[in-house]
Parts: structure tokens; C-alpha cells; sequence
């Protein structure tokens, strides 16, 4: 088993219940147990083009025996399940479902990237990902989450409560 890292997300639909519903889901699949989830954070969407609702992110620690293209295909599959009908990055989305860290594997193909590229600089991923891995080092910068989030602007992060 592989200690895996991902991102949830949903500016559409009931996000609170979709992502709660989503993590059920996962822990359900064969070869995937939920270790830990973070807390839910109401954020700005960051780089939009058009104006946009604010998300429900959070993370959380997955085991799984899959290989990481096969967890991407489970948080696609999963993304559909829940309706996420656009494929577009940056457009709303009912569910988003990022891999964010494969133990510690550094990883370049065509349809996916380990560490997400964009980890690094989202606040919406490192303040929740540091609440259940503050201590873990993402491999292509060797820095810990903790101290990656230091070096980001948090000030459109908000702890949601439901
Ligand atoms: P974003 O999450 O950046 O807004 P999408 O969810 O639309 O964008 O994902 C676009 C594509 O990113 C996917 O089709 C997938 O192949 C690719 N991708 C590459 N690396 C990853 C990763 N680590 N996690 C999730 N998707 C990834
Ligand atoms: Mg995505």
C-alpha cells in the first residue's frame, strides 16, 4: 500500500454533501482505505476567468494499492459519478478530484503529474493538506507541506462550518 495525498473540490451542486458523499465512495472502493480528511474550507476561486462561486476544498490521506494511474482513473470515475459533466479546467465544477502526492514519487506523463504541479502555490490545497500532513516532503521541491504553506497567500482560505 502507498500513502497517497488528494484534493477535493465543488463550487456547484450541494459541495458539502457531494465531497462528504465522494470520500465514502473512495473508502468503499477495493484497495483504498481513507486515513484521515482535513477540515472543509470555504475559498476564493483563484485564476478564473469569469466570475465564479466560491468552492468547498479540502483534503485527505488515502492507502491504496492501485498505481497511480489507476487511482487517476478512480477520481475521474468518481468526478462522473457525482456529475461533473465539465471538463474544462478553471469552469465550475460539481466535483474535482486532484492526486496531489504518490508517496514520494515524482511523476511526468501526458495525463498526470506527481506531485500536482500547482500544489505548491494553492493555498486552498497546503491549508488543508498541512492540517494531516504538515510533516510529509513533497518531493520536487524536498520542502515540507508546512513550510511550502508559509510561503502562500491564505488570506481567501476560511474554515467552513457546516
Ligand atoms: P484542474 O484540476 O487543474 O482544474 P482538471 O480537473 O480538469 O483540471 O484536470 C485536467 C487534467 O489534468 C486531467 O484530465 C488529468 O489527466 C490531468 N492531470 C495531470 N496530473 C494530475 C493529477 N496529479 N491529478 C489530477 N489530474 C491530473
Ligand atoms: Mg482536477
Amino acid at each position: 500500500m502507498v500513502e497517497c495525498a488528494i484534493a477535493l473540490g465543488s463550487n456547484q451542486g450541494d459541495s458539502f454533501d457531494i465531497l462528504s458523499k465522494s470520500l465514502t465512495a473512495l473508502n468503499k472502493i477495493p484497495g483504498i482505505v481513507l486515513k484521515a480528511t482535513s477540515s472543509w474550507y470555504i475559498t476564493k476561486p483563484v485564476g478564473t476567468l469569469e466570475p465564479q462561486a466560491d468552492y468547498i476544498n479540502g483534503c485527505a490521506l488515502l492507502s491504496a494499492d492501485q498505481t497511480p494511474e489507476e487511482l487517476l482513473n478512480i477520481l475521474q470515475t468518481t468526478e462522473i459519478q457525482f456529475g461533473r459533466a465539465n471538463k474544462g479546467t478553471l469552469q465550475p465544477r460539481t466535483l474535482d478530484l486532484d492526486l496531489l502526492l504518490y508517496g514520494n514519487l515524482v511523476l511526468n506523463t501526458p495525463s498526470l503529474t506527481i506531485p500536482h504541479p500547482r500544489m505548491t502555490e494553492r493555498a486552498f490545497v497546503l491549508v488543508p493538506l498541512a492540517e494531516i500532513a504538515s510533516d510529509w516532503i513533497e518531493p520536487t521541491s524536498n520542502a515540507k507541506i508546512a513550510k511550502l504553506l508559509h510561503n502562500v497567500d491564505t488570506s481567501g482560505v476560511k474554515l467552513y462550518t457546516a
